[in-house]
């Protein structure tokens, strides 16, 4: 999923569970069950989303950033600068951090016990097969409903 949909759910777990550590912990958890539910997010394979732009791909240029940077602004006026709860949405979308940026990802995906979390991120992400446009429709309503329903768990 977007990293918007992983931060602001990483958030919301922290925000909901009474021990901090152990919230962040879900948190990072949570990344990989929510790439098992049907999304889009680009292109899956790397060499496609190379193409399509070098550092970021284009879904993520128009959709992921600035609403990651609103619900940024959601959390900090929310919580105000909680290191648990920020710490919480950078352990949600730490394994895409880690697996999926290109200057790193050839090195971190080998790393000795990074190596089986990078398995356990490509087989629970779900790959769709069908047509393209009813794909990115129904892949990015799943995951607008996981930035509403985390938002609405949070409350105002
Ligand atoms: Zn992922």
């Amino acid at each position: 999923m977007l990293n918007s949909a992983h931060l602001i759910l990483g958030s919301a777990i922290v925000a909901k569970t009474s021990n901090p550590i152990l919230g962040i912990f879900l948190a990072f958890l949570s990344h990989y069950v929510l790439d098992f539910i049907p999304h889009y997010d680009g292109p899956e394979n790397d060499k496609k989303k190379d193409e399509e732009n070098e550092i970021i791909n284009y879904s993520a240029l128009v959709f992921d950033i600035p609403v990651s940077l609103l619900l940024i602004i959601y959390l900090y006026l929310q919580f105000g600068l909680n290191f648990y709860i920020f710490s919480g949405a950078l352990a949600a979308v730490l394994p895409d951090l880690m697996d999926n940026v290109v200057w790193w990802r050839n090195i971190s995906r080998k790393l000795f016990a990074w190596k089986w979390l990078f398995k356990l991120h490509q087989s629970t992400h779900l790959v769709f097969e069908g047509k393209m446009r009813y794909i990115k429709i129904v892949g990015i309503a799943t995951q607008i409903l996981v930035i509403v329903a985390s938002i609405l768990w949070i409350g105002f």
